[in-house]
């Protein structure tokens, strides 16, 4: 059985079909099923689950990190809230119109996203920031199951290798035809735009490997790709 395309004309193979959103207990991975339940009684206060998703079902843009920091979003349950990747990620959206209100680094800041949502490759925090091969596939289920929730999507962002890998794989989309390159756009559906950027971490800013000039790259180009309906021709070339 196949799911019928959406919108921009893409479909995916949905016969083991996942809820786009995980159980605040799911169990399909038992290193991090452990490490949720040594977070839990280390830091009572933490979310410590599967981070859910955030931004409305309308979004064009979805933007896909690897996994929740475990003083990150595994505390404060809202992706990219509360660790240093947040503040470039939440000011770079707001900058470009994908975000209204004020980032504060809390879930309760009052701040929503506009045309777009965030989520991770892998919801729940890995330890070391390093989710398993086994443990990336496993997640891929909601992965694939959120991108298909979003009936109007033109643009996916990943931020780093991993959540390029896992969203191509999710798409049903060959490594080979759309490597991994920072500025990269991938066109990897009729009508849906695959970019990439190097993740917006401390290490990667602090090391130079992305600046904040190269991160509004990627969004201004984005941004443009949305101004035209997502819409490119065969030869790669937008159409009016
Ligand atoms: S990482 Fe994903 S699949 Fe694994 S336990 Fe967490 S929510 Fe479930």
């Amino acid at each position: 059985m196949r799911r019928a395309a959406n919108p921009s004309g893409f479909a995916i193979d949905a016969r083991a079909a996942a809820p786009p959103e995980p159980a605040r207990d799911c169990p399909l991975c038992p290193r991090l099923v452990t490490y949720r339940s040594e977070n839990a009684a280390a830091f009572p206060a933490y979310f410590n689950g599967p981070a859910p998703s955030f931004g409305p079902l309308t979004a064009r843009l979805l933007i896909v990190g690897l996994a929740p920091g475990l003083h990150g979003a595994n505390r404060t349950g809202r992706p990219f809230t509360g660790d240093y990747a947040g503040d470039l990620l939440y000011s770079t959206l707001l900058k470009f119109g994908f975000a209204t209100g004020e980032y504060a680094a809390s879930s309760d800041d009052g701040l929503s996203l506009v045309d777009a949502m965030i989520t991770n490759a892998v919801r729940c925090a890995p330890p070391g920031n390093k989710p398993t091969p086994a443990e990336i596939t496993t997640c891929r289920s909601f992965l694939r199951e959120r991108i298909l929730s979003l009936p109007r999507l033109e643009a996916i962002v990943c931020l780093g290798r991993i959540a390029h890998e896992s969203a191509l794989a999710a798409l049903g989309v060959k490594s080979k035809a759309a490597p991994f390159a920072h500025g990269a756009e991938h066109r990897v559906a009729p009508g849906l735009s695959l970019f990439d950027s190097y993740h917006c971490s401390r290490y990667n800013t602090n090391t130079g490997r992305l600046t904040e000039a190269m991160f509004d790259e990627v969004f201004s180009a984005v941004k443009e790709r949305l101004s035209t309906g997502g819409r490119i021709s065969e030869s790669g070339d937008e159409r009016a």
